[in-house]
């Protein structure tokens, strides 16, 4: 690892860092969804819940691998810019009795999916899943492992807090057979982690980074951030630069979204001290131009992934795909969902778990799969949701191709290819013939064009964040 570096010296001096167009601020102040899935979380509907749950598991075939997500929702401290379901547990009772549960939910999942070809991904995410005591950790790799059988290609992906990751954690992940790791780096600079409530060295992250390296696993990720209250490009380089002087194998560059009556502990943030837009798309663009740079290659609207990376070999070959833990070479029909709030995903719909723990454990005790709202695809939608995740994954997508794929009518997407006229007259996408794409430039607002074939979406709806 290189030891000392200009923070500039990729991406030349803050003054050099390309403007967004005038006719793009619009566009880009506007809410719109992250489209982590078609259609999002703000149209399930409570009439879709466990009974459906249990027949779309039971419709699951025997020879289909499937993704299972294991959500930790415990904080030591809550970092102001969260927006995550998560708490702070206050010792590890609480802990201890969601463990309990998760066990619980994990067979109830198991028996309601019947005969199916294994578990090919299991992802831990939160919270922090290294809240667990290392030990709990392991039994509940281990107990997930025997319930929904063992793919000789398993991936087991951990999110990690580098502030709590003790070395005994880490021997627990290196036993369990995790093969990834995503680190939550956000920024290097102090003065932006005080503000945002979330102290962490670079000494303490090439530590973890290291020790975790020395136990077998390499593939490391990590998560950045742009536009938290004082942040500068300068920031934000430096941050993409020691992404890329660790060795890093993919990198996620989120900008910070600022929905304090959403997420209420984000009231501790100085709204004066948030850049503004012009500067959010400067820090995003720099970050970005540093990375890209660095060897990276750009994946859809915020990846960056190492050459020799499996997301960089499923973005060349055609087979990268959106889903909610964000950009995936995980081919999976089926993700099933476990903990409070989590997400499952099946051919036909979607179910979400109960949100309020105690109603979660009560449901689960109860032997019901603890689904509360949901929703069923319809064709349109699928039609829809293909389209979108393509332009997600490659910035572009051919409608009329679509339509055949997904057995639609030649020019159902003709509503989506109008409403796109009207971007590209922003330049924020080309149409030819029946092909829209982005161009590399005006990815950042990328969702917004994603937007032109969304059939659900609210004007109103100002639940999402910013475009940029
Ligand atoms: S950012 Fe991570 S560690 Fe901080 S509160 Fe959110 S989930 Fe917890």
């Amino acid at each position: 690892m290189r030891k000392g570096f200009c923070v500039l010296r990729a991406f030349g001096s803050a003054a050099k860092t390309r403007s967004m167009k005038q006719a793009w601020t619009t566009f880009a102040a506007r809410p719109v969804p992250r489209y982590t899935s078609y259609p999002t979380a703000a149209d399930f509907a409570p009439d879709v819940a466990e009974a459906q749950a249990r027949e779309w598991a039971a419709s699951v075939a025997v020879d289909e691998p499937i993704s299972v997500y294991i959500h930790v929702p415990f904080c030591e401290k809550l970092c102001f810019y969260c927006g995550c379901a998560t708490s702070v547990p206050n010792g590890y009772g609480r802990i201890a009795a969601y463990l309990e549960t998760l066990h619980e939910e994990i067979d109830l999942w198991s028996d309601a999916l019947g005969t199916h070809a294994g578990m090919s991904q299991l992802h831990f995410g939160g919270g922090t899943p290294n809240a667990l005591a290392p030990e709990d950790f392991g039994q509940l790799v281990e107990h997930a492992r025997i319930a929904f059988g063992r793919r000789a290609d398993l991936q087991v992906a951990v999110e990690i807090d580098p502030r709590t990751l003790t070395p005994d954690f880490i021997d627990a992940m290196a036993a369990a057979g995790v093969t990834r790791v995503s680190f939550g780096v956000q920024t290097l600079s102090s003065k932006v982690q005080e503000a945002v409530g979330r102290i962490q060295p670079r000494e303490l992250l090439v530590d973890g980074i290291e020790r975790l390296r020395a136990t077998g696993i390499t593939a490391i990720n990590m998560d950045l951030m742009y536009g938290l209250p004082y942040q500068t490009v300068e920031d934000v380089v430096e941050a993409a630069h020691f992404a890329a002087d660790m060795g890093t194998a993919r990198v996620s560059l989120f900008g910070y979204a600022h929905v304090p009556w959403f997420a209420k502990h984000q009231s501790a943030i100085d709204e004066a001290a948030l850049p503004g837009l012009e500067s959010r798309f400067q820090q995003a663009e720099a970050g970005a131009a540093t990375l890209v740079n660095a060897g990276f290659h750009a994946i859809g609207l915020d990846h960056f992934a190492a050459p020799g990376d499996s997301l960089t070999r499923a973005a060349r070959n055609g087979t990268l795909h959106r889903n909610f833990q964000g950009y995936t070479d995980d081919p999976c029909d089926t993700l099933v969902g476990i903990g409070a709030t989590s997400i499952s995903q099946f051919r036909q719909g979607y179910v979400q778990n109960l949100k309020a723990r105690p109603l979660w454990r009560a449901a689960v005790e109860g032997k019901h799969l603890p689904s509360e709202r949901g929703i069923a695809l319809t064709d349109d939608d699928r039609l829809r949701a293909r389209a979108i995740e393509k332009l997600m994954c490659q910035l572009w997508v051919d409608a009329d191709a679509t339509c055949k794929e997904m057995g639609a009518a030649p020019g159902a997407l003709d509503d989506a290819l109008e409403t796109a006229r009207f971007l590209q007259s922003a330049g924020l996408c080309r149409i030819d013939g029946n092909i829209v794409s982005v161009p590399k430039e005006a990815r950042l607002l990328l969702r917004t064009v994603a937007q032109c074939f969304d059939g659900r979406y609210k004007p109103a709806e100002a639940r999402h964040a910013k475009a940029v």
